[in-house]
């Protein structure tokens, strides 16, 4: 059975105590490979080797270090088939999403910030005549980035590319229920011979390589992105040591239809936000308030859409959704489902697990499900699920679906569906939310802030956001 590796100074190397924890093949509940259970001591050796690397990293120009961004993009990019496969065999999202989403974008994530480092300047500031001030942003140090196992290699590369374009080393810890697409962009690194040190991937569980990690005295700062609860466990120990942190969490995000608003468009869009990668985006919407006068149409038609839609084996193409990922996270969506109904919900369609044949017979499959007749302040419409489950809910006027919106503890994404463009830019300013998509989802452009507000986190990726954060101005006063 294929072993992966840690990467740490250049090399590919086995734990240092041998132990393996099983990887899992969601779409059929087999164990397929073994992921390194890194302990303390790797962790260590990683750190040491990006604290060793750094000075000859950060003494790059950025145009050196830009091209060997470039490099990764383009080693993604030869093997994007490969990674594909590996992505969806190891998180069980369908191969066409992973070919046309999250591969791409992670080539996209090291291309974008190979092209950003080289247009990235500092400001001067003339005070008087005789006096400037000119701010220098220098790398950080020893970067620990962590992410989690919705899109594997596009979040990883969200944070490290970013990171190494500003002059950081870097230590990074994937998701140990997705590690096979960090484990390659490894072998592309040592490929294209990344000096060593520079950045280093160590395998392990979030409670004791990820924690080895972020308490390790020798990182300068964190970057992560996961759930909220993991996220309150890492500020905790990361803040009283004064480190850049900066913290992507999770959402619960509303979908707010308006009467007024293209119909058929924000129909397709809205399955598609609702729906995608089984729903295990942080972006996809998971209540859905419609304006009492289109309810019942949009209920109609939505229901019957989601009925339509195939889940089934991850590599056929016309399957719209594939497996949730891992057995715990399928019954703990199960489990929201019964509370859901327990709480009063009546299930439209959906609601239960979907048993395949053949080799996928043990794989954890669930139904889209549409659930109605909850009131906001329910488990159901509170609690992130991250899931193919949303509620739908009516609304009367503007301030009600505002109230509704803003009435969970998260702040992460919204769509506003409306043709008045009035009303848009008002809600627009009034959702609490870090990113709000009006008539649309998942618009991304790379230069734009990505983040969220209240329990959905702190600080911003993206553009120069990632840049600001990955450096540390220094201003210099000059008289002369
Ligand atoms: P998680 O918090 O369980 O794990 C995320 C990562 O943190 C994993 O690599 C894990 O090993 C590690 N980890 C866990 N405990 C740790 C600890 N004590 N110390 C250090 N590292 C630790 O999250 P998950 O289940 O992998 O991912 C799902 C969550 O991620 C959802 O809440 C989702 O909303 C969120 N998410 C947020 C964004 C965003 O941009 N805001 C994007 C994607 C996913």
């Amino acid at each position: 059975m294929k072993k992966i590796a840690n990467y740490i100074n250049g090399k590919l190397v086995a734990p240092q105590n041998e132990k393996y924890i099983d990887n899992y093949n969601p779409a059929t509940g087999k164990i397929y490979s073994l992921i390194p259970d890194s302990s303390e001591a790797d962790v260590n050796d990683a750190v040491v080797a990006a604290r060793d690397a750094f000075v000859g990293w950060a003494s790059l120009r950025n145009t050196e270090r830009a091209d060997w961004l470039e490099k990764i993009s383009h080693g993604i990019e030869s093997r994007m088939n490969e990674l594909a496969l590996a992505e969806s065999t190891d998180n069980g999202k369908p191969l066409w999403l992973a070919r046309s989403v999250d591969i791409p974008r992670a080539k996209d994530n090291f291309k974008f910030y190979s092209t950003a480092i080289r247009h990235f300047s500092s400001e001067s500031h003339q005070t008087a005549e005789g006096v400037i001030n000119y701010t220098l942003r220098k790398p950080v140090g020893v970067a620990a980035c962590i992410s989690p196992w919705n899109l594997p290699l596009y979040l990883f590369s969200w944070k490290i590319a970013p990171a190494l374009a500003a002059g950081n080393t870097v230590v990074a810890k994937p998701s140990e229920v997705t590690p096979m697409t960090a484990y390659l962009l490894s072998e592309i690194c040592e490929e294209i011979g990344l000096p060593a040190g520079v950045l280093n991937i160590v395998h392990g569980l979030g409670h004791s390589t990820g924690n080895a990690l972020i308490s390790s005295d020798e990182i300068d700062l964190v970057s992560f992105t996961g759930g909220t609860a993991t996220g309150a466990h890492i500020a905790k120990i990361v803040a009283p040591k004064f480190k850049k942190m900066s913290l992507e969490l999770g959402g619960k995000n509303p979908n707010i239809i308006f009467d007024d608003c293209d119909f058929d468009k924000m129909l397709k869009t809205t399955l598609n936000s609702s729906f995608a990668n089984q729903g295990q985006i942080c972006l996809c919407g998971s209540r859905i308030l419609v304006q009492r006068g289109i309810y019942e149409k949009f209920k109609e038609a939505f229901v019957r859409k989601v009925k339509d839609m195939k889940v089934g084996d991850p590599m056929q193409e016309d399957s719209r959704q594939g497996a949730i990922v891992s057995q715990p996270h399928y019954e703990k969506i199960l489990d929201y489902i019964a509370i859901a109904q327990e709480e009063g919900g009546k299930v439209l369609t959906g609601g239960k697990a979907i048993h395949l044949e053949g080799e996928h017979k043990d794989g954890w499959y669930i139904a889209p499900t549409v659930i109605e007749g909850l009131d906001q302040q329910c488990r159901t419409n509170q609690e992130e699920i991250f899931g193919p489950v949303v509620t739908i809910q009516p609304f009367d006027t503007e301030e009600e679906a505002l109230a509704l919106a803003n009435s969970t503890g998260y702040g992460l994404a919204a769509t506003i569906w409306t043709s008045d463009l009035h009303k848009a830019h008002r809600m627009g300013n009034k959702v609490e939310s870090g990113i709000i998509w009006i008539n649309c989802w998942l618009l991304r452009d790379l230069r734009t802030p990505f983040g969220g507000v209240k329990n959905s986190g702190v600080g911003r990726e993206g553009g120069w956001e990632a840049l600001h954060f990955f450096t540390e101005p220094k201003n210099v006063c000059i008289a002369y």
